[in-house]
Order: C-alpha cells, then structure tokens, then sequence
C-alpha cells in the first residue's frame, strides 16, 4: 500500500509539532523517519496510524483518503519501544490476541488463528516458544513477539516506533538485520521511527529527516549522506566542517581560498562552506595549505586535524586506508572534493548535534 500526507499540521498548544508535513511513502519500502528527539516523528507516526487527528492536512492510503478513518479501518500494525505485552497471557496467546477479539463474519475458526500463529512464531524465529510467558522471554524476543502480535492481523502498513530503543547495542544490531531480512520476505510497506543515524541509514530505503515538525529531506541513505540538502541535515547525518565563505565575483572566497566559479550560491551573504571529514583531499597542490595539529590511525583510516593557512580555520580531515604516514606540524595541500554552501546564520547558533542535540 502506498501513503500519501499532504500538508499535514497538528499543534500542541500554541507549539506545532507538525509543521506541514507532505510526503509519499512507497508501496513495500522501509522508510525511516529520523530526527532529533521533539522532532515530531512519534506525532507523525500516530497520525498515520488513527491515533493522533491532524488539526489540517490528508493522508491517502492507495488514493483513498484515511484522515478520518478509525485505528482499526486503517489495518495498521504497532511496535511500539515499550509495547507491552500481556504478562498474563503466553506468547501465542498475545499474538493471536487481534484475531481472537474478532466478532462476529470477522472471526476465524480456532484452528485457523492456531496455523497463523505458527506462521508468525516461524516468521519471527520463535518456534518452540510458544507457550512461554513474557517474563521468560529476553528483551529482543519479546519485541520480535509484539512484531508477531502486530503482523498477526494481515496489517497494510507496519508502523514502527523506536522499537528496539530499549534493548542494548549488540542486540539492537542484530534485530536490525533481522528486521531487514523480514521486510524482505514480507514486503509490508513499513514506517520506522529513530533517532539513530547509523539505524536509519542502515535499515531503511529511504530516510526522511524531520526537525522542528519539517521534512528537511527525504532521500536514499546514500543521498541524505553525500548530497544533504541543509545546515541540518548534513550536521544530523555524518560530521561537517563548517568554512567561513563570502561572494568573490562569481565565485567565492572560502577560509582564504578562491574558487572562481562560476558556482551557484544563495541568494544571501555572508556564507558557510560545508565540508565533510572523508571529502577533503590532500595532496601536492590544493585550495589551501593547512598545518597538521594532530594525526590519529584507526582501522587504517587517518584523522588529521588541520589548520588552513593564513585564516586559521581549523578542520577535521578523513583519509582512507592507504594514506601516507603524516606527522603533526607537516603542511599539506588540501582540497574539497565535495561541498554545499549556506547562507551563515545570523546569531550564533550552534551546529546541529547528533541525537538528543536538538529541542
Ligand atoms: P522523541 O524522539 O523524543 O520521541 P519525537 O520526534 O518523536 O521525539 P514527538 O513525540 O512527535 O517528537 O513530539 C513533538 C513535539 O510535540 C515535542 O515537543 C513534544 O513535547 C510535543 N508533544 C507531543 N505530544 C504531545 C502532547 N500530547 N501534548 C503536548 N505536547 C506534545
């Protein structure tokens, strides 16, 4: 099933959590909604599934509009990060729990409900579990058995809210790839909310950045990361430099650099240059000299940290496996061989941090 939200706006208070919000998610894809914590993904994410009226703004499912139809018409399917599941009840029980509530021509007979559990207890590598109660179960079981309960009831779409925030770090890398290897076989059109880059960029097909209620980009992960489209994006997903810049002519003057241009810049003056570590390049001749103030080797990779001369800017460099041996204080010539350019905030607002960096 394909979804389509346009304009959608929701306030809390005189705050707007969803700030017109338009995009379209696939029929199959895995897209993530990535975006510092406040950033209005868990409001989106409810307001797909029925769970948060929008104040203006639609949602079509397959072209048919689902603003207004309620949690259960929507067939949508929850994990929540703190789903719980029922104690009192085992794991086939809690799974076949949306197919036992049926009534009425809606109802399965038993032995039906009994087949898809089996299904699901096969499909989220539970086999033999079955008769276990939560309280027996590990952290990633359980979530795998609230996926279970969630694809039980043959659901459109899969809404997935931070679902394995809570486990720790090994297991949560497991149940990624796991998740992957499921929405391979399933090919369930699913929403998936985090705030960890490395997750979304892992997971996902396509990843929409969220801040302040906006959509500031959607895009592959490989878009997102080497062509951001704003100051956020590119401080959000990877790490950035930021360059002072001004127009020279039709071109620019960058941390005591000219590029000559013609190149396409804002509208506005002055600038920023945005540079990634890993997009420096250092060789015999470049844009800039810089000083090396410290060179550090993991897993084949250099760091160096630079000051570009005569600004005094100083800069992270990436180098791949392979770099020649530098050493502090040597000059080097750096070039960028890829960059975007801002306009250069006002204040002095500090860059955009990773998760839990924003309000
Ligand atoms: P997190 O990663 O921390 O869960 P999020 O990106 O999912 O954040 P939301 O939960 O969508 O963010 O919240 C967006 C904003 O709306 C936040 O500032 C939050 O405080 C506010 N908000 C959310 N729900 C309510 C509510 N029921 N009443 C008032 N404010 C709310």
């Amino acid at each position: 099933m394909n979804i389509r939200i346009q304009q959608l706006g929701k306030r809390f208070g005189a705050f707007p959590a969803l700030d017109g919000v338009s995009l379209d998610i696939h029929s199959g894809e895995l897209l993530a909604l990535l975006g510092p914590s406040g950033s209005g993904k868990t409001t989106l994410l409810r307001a797909l599934a029925g769970l948060e009226p929008p104040d203006h703004g639609r949602i079509l499912f397959d072209g048919e509009d689902a603003t207004t139809l309620s949690v259960q018409a929507r067939r949508a399917g929850f994990v929540f990060q703190h789903y719980a599941l029922f104690r009192h009840m085992d794991v086939r029980a809690n799974i076949a729990f949306g197919l036992e509530v049926r009534r009425g021509a809606a109802r399965w007979p038993k032995a039906r409900i009994a087949a898809r559990v089996d299904e699901l207890l096969a499909l989220v590598q539970l086999e033999g579990l079955g008769a276990r109660y939560p309280a027996q179960l590990s952290g990633g079981q359980r979530q795998r058995v609230a996926l279970a309960r969630a694809l039980a009831i043959e659901p459109r779409v899969l809404l997935l809210d931070e679902p394995f925030g809570a486990l720790d770090a090994q297991v949560r890398r497991d149940l990624r790839s796991w998740l992957r290897a499921l929405h391979d076989r399933t090919g369930l059109t699913t929403v998936f909310v985090t705030h960890d880059q490395e997750e979304a960029l892992e997971l996902a097909d396509r990843v929409a950045i969220l801040h302040r209620g906006r959509i500031e980009q959607v895009g592959s992960p490989d878009e997102v990361y080497e062509r951001p489209a704003s100051p956020f994006v590119y401080g959000f997903v990877g790490e950035v430099n930021r360059l002072p810049a001004r127009r020279a002519g039709a071109g620019l003057e960058v941390a005591g650099a000219h590029w000559p241009g013609p190149l396409r810049l804002p509208a506005e003056d002055p600038l920023e240059v945005y540079v990634r570590p890993h997009d420096f390049q250092v060789g015999e001749a470049g844009d800039w000299v810089g000083t090396l103030l410290s060179v550090q080797r993991s897993g084949g990779r250099s760091r160096l940290r630079a000051r570009l001369q005569p600004a005094g800017v100083e800069v992270e460099v990436e180098l791949p496996p392979g770099a020649p041996p530098y050493r502090p204080g040597q000059n080097v010539a750096l070039v960028a061989r890829r960059h975007g350019v801002f306009a250069r905030p006002a204040a002095a607002e500090p860059p955009a941090r990773g998760p839990e960096g924003d309000v």
